[in-house]
C-alpha cells in the first residue's frame, strides 16, 4: 500500500515512473490584509487605513470559499495578515462563522489568529474565543518604548502587557513575536526583551531578526543614511542570547526563530516546514494543492474586485515537478530543529537529500553546520546562524 505523501513507482512502457501521491490538505490560512498603518519595514500584503474595504473583502472571501465544493476538515486553521484585529467585533465574528462554515476543525484541532496589543478589546477576545479561537500570536516585537517608536508601531509596553494579561485570562496558548536587531538596539536591551517575555508566562516565543526589504521605508532609509543596521556581530549575538536563554526557561527551540513550552509548538506553521499541502485564502495567500502553488493577487483592491466578478484572483501558479519539491522540502525542513528524516524524504521524492547538493552537503557536514545521524540531518546552532547560506546550496 503507498501512503499519501509517498512516492509510487509506476511502469509505464517499461519505463520506472516516480509519482508522488498528495495528501489532503490538513491546514487553512486565512490572509487578514488590513492594518492602521504600514510600519516601515514591512512589506506584507496589506491595505492601510481602509476599514471601508473590509464588508467587500469578506463577501470576497466567501466567494472564495464557495469554490470548494463542500466543506473541507482540516486540524489546524490560522488567520495571519495584516491585522486580523483591526476588524469590528461584528466583523472578526462574521469572519469567524464563515470559516466555522467551510472548514470543519478535527478534534484536537489548533485555531490561530494573529493580534495587534492595541486593537484588542475585550469584545473582540470574547469572539474570538466563542468562536473556538485557541492561539493567538500577538505582535509585540519590544517593550521598549523607544524601539517601539522606530518600528512605527502603535503600542507602548504597557499596554503590551495589558493585552497579554486579558489574553492569558481567555486562551491557554499565547505567543509572542519580538525582533531584534533593531536600528541603535543593544545587546543589552534584547536580553532585557527577552526577560520581560519569559517574565509574562506565555506559551511560545518567535524572534525575529529585523530585515529591510527593498520597496520598504526602512531599505530607503537606510539607503540614504537615516537609520543603520545593527553590526552583523551584534545581530548573531541576539540570536544566539535567544537560543541560550530561551531554553533555559523551557522553551524549546524547535525552528530557527520559534521556541515553545512542551506541547506548544504551532501545528500549522509545521504543515510548511514539513512541505505539507494547505489551503490558503485571501489576498497574496498562497495554497499547496496536489503539487500546484497558487499565490492569489497580492493587489486588496483587485484581488476584490476579480474575485466579486467571478474573475481569476490567482497571480501565480507554479506545479513542482519531484526535484524542485524535494529542493523545496529540504529548504523548509531544515528549518526544523530536529531537521529532516532521511528515508522518509527518499521514500517520499524518490532521491537522497545529499544527492541534492553532494558537495555541499559534504562541507557543511565537515564545517559542522551540518550534523547526521542514521536517522536526521539537522542544522547544528552555527548552521542556524548561517541558515540562509547552507540552504541556498540545496535550491
Ligand atoms: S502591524 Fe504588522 S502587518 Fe501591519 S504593517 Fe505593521 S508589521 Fe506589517
Amino acid at each position: 500500500m503507498v501512503r499519501r505523501g509517498e512516492v509510487r513507482r509506476d511502469i509505464r512502457n517499461g519505463v520506472v515512473v516516480n509519482s508522488i501521491v498528495h495528501a489532503l490538505p490538513r491546514a487553512c490560512y486565512v490572509h487578514v490584509p488590513f492594518c492602521a498603518h504600514r510600519c516601515g519595514y514591512c512589506d506584507f500584503t496589506l491595505i492601510a487605513r481602509r476599514p471601508d474595504l473590509v464588508d467587500d473583502y469578506l463577501t470576497a472571501l466567501a466567494v472564495e470559499l464557495a469554490t470548494l465544493s463542500q466543506p473541507q476538515t482540516v486540524d489546524t486553521l490560522f488567520f495571519g495578515g495584516g491585522t486580523p484585529t483591526y476588524l469590528s467585533a461584528h466583523q472578526l465574528r462574521r469572519l469567524c462563522e464563515l470559516f466555522r462554515h467551510w472548514m470543519i476543525l478535527d478534534s484536537g484541532y489548533e485555531w490561530s489568529v494573529e493580534a495587534n496589543p492595541t486593537d484588542l478589546t475585550n469584545d473582540k477576545l470574547d469572539v474570538l474565543r466563542e468562536a473556538g479561537v485557541n492561539r493567538i500570536s500577538l505582535g509585540v516585537q519590544s517593550f521598549d518604548a523607544d524601539q517601539l517608536k522606530l518600528l512605527e508601531r502603535d503600542h507602548d509596553g504597557m499596554v503590551a502587557r495589558d493585552a497579554i494579561a486579558r489574553l492569558r485570562e481567555r486562551f491557554e496558548n499565547v505567543s509572542l513575536d519580538l525582533i531584534f536587531g533593531v536600528p541603535g538596539q543593544t545587546l543589552e536591551q534584547w536580553h532585557a526583551t527577552l526577560e520581560q517575555a519569559i517574565a509574562l508566562g506565555v506559551q511560545h516565543i518567535s524572534t525575529y531578526g529585523l530585515t529591510f526589504e527593498r520597496g520598504t521605508q526602512f531599505w530607503s532609509k537606510r539607503t540614504k543614511g537615516m537609520i543603520a543596521s545593527v553590526p552583523e556581530e551584534t545581530e548573531r549575538a541576539m540570536y544566539e542570547a535567544a537560543m541560550d536563554r530561551l531554553p533555559r526557561q523551557g522553551y524549546l527551540q524547535y525552528e530557527i526563530s520559534n521556541f515553545a513550552q512542551p506541547g506548544f509548538a504551532c501545528r500549522h506553521n509545521q504543515t510548511y516546514w514539513r512541505a505539507e499541502p494547505f489551503f490558503g485564502f485571501g489576498p497574496g495567500a498562497a495554497s499547496l494543492l496536489r503539487g500546484v502553488r497558487r499565490t492569489n493577487h497580492r493587489s486588496v483592491t483587485t484581488w476584490i474586485r476579480r474575485t466579486l466578478a467571478g474573475e481569476p484572483s490567482v497571480g501565480e501558479q507554479e506545479e513542482l515537478d519531484q526535484e524542485a519539491a524535494a529542493r523545496e522540502a529540504v529548504m523548509l525542513g531544515l528549518r526544523q530543529c530536529h531537521g529532516i528524516e532521511l528515508a522518509a524524504f527518499e521514500q517520499r521524492f524518490g532521491t537522497s537529500l545529499r544527492s541534492l547538493a553532494p558537495e555541499a552537503y559534504d562541507h557543511f557536514v565537515k564545517a559542522a553546520l551540518l550534523e547526521r545521524s542514521s536517522t536526521h540531518v539537522w542544522l547544528t546552532c552555527e548552521g542556524r546562524c548561517l541558515a540562509d547560506s547552507v540552504i541556498l546550496e540545496f535550491l
